[in-house]
């Protein structure tokens, strides 16, 4: 059976077909339909039949996308707002006259590497993408937990603690999500720009924060010093609840080698002395573990019906 696995962004739609192994043959792009919700449908069915034709079957078919799906299927997606309040799942599964699985993408990337991914071999493991937004999945034995609601694994809006707020100063943020005092607010690529302002002064974008810790800046270090702290202390409070063995690091700020490198002993600071701090490892599926996952689901979808 041919796997289909498509990750819907705010700007592209990423189609990719799997063989049953979920070993990707072919993949290619279009711009997202983002006026109207019929022609985001017609879009997304014309990727899924073109896909059928050339594997010359009827594929399975699995979709990630960036924002929530609640309980009853419903989207809810600021960078895909014509979606918002639709259920995809249902409608595409009328259009394609097939089972539909639909999953927000961090969780895509959270199941692509708990499963083949550089989570292989761990029981527990949680995937956390660190880009522009901040969001994962826990999953055990290769699948994802607690997926009822649709919330499990949005590490980023946890609040920040008072005691870290004290500590540098922060400025209160109103996040995105409607909540004040996320943490995605101080660690996702927005709010290292946030950070650099605030604790140096400097303007900066995250790839210039990059290139200045390089150089061992001074004032980058300092923004580091506090980033490492927030997501230490974040990733323990998921450790105390959820004790993932290894924690998987995707999206644009697991290239900055210094986090990757530093973050299990930012973990440790914010652990009981003597206990074990997960092992934190780089992606291996990388900006695939989208379209990867989603195939994931799409396959376990279609066998479960
Ligand atoms: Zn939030």
């Amino acid at each position: 059976m041919a796997v289909f696995g498509l990750d819907i962004g705010g700007t592209k739609i990423e189609t990719a077909i799997f063989n049953n192994d979920i070993e990707q043959q072919q993949s290619w792009r279009i711009a997202t339909p983002t006026d109207s919700y019929q022609e985001l449908l017609q879009a997304i069915c014309q990727q899924v039949c073109k896909a059928d034709e050339i594997c010359g079957c009827q594929g399975a078919v699995g979709i990630g996308m960036p924002g929530l799906v609640n309980e009853d299927g419903a989207v809810f997606s600021a960078n895909v707002p014509c979606a918002s309040g639709n259920n995809i799942a249902k409608d595409l599964e009328v259009l394609l006259q097939r089972p539909v699985a639909i999953l927000n993408d961090t969780r895509c990337f959270a199941l692509s590497e708990a499963n083949g991914g550089a989570g292989q071999g761990y029981e527990r493991v949680f995937g956390a993408i660190l880009g522009t937004g901040a969001g994962g999945g826990m999953c055990i034995n290769g699948e994802l937990l607690n997926q009822g609601l649709g919330l499990s694994g949005e590490y980023g809006h946890l609040p920040l603690s008072a005691y870290l707020q004290q500590k540098y100063q922060l400025p209160i943020l109103k996040c995105g999500c409607g909540l004040t005092g996320c943490v995605e607010s101080y660690i996702a690529g927005p709010g290292v720009q946030v950070l650099n302002q605030h604790l140096s002064g400097e303007t900066r974008s995250c790839i210039e924060w990059a290139q200045a810790l390089k150089r061992q800046d001074k004032g980058a270090l300092k923004v580091l010093a506090c980033h490492l702290d927030i997501l230490g202390e974040t990733f323990a409070a998921i450790t105390k609840s959820l004790h993932p063995e290894v924690i998987v690091l995707g999206g644009g700020l697991s290239l900055v080698d210094a986090l990757v490198e530093q973050l299990p002993g930012a973990i440790a600071t914010h652990l009981f002395a003597g206990f074990k701090v997960p092992h934190v490892k780089r992606a291996h599926f990388g900006d695939s573990s989208g379209v990867r996952g989603a195939a994931i689901i799409g396959s376990v979808n279609a066998q479960a019906e």
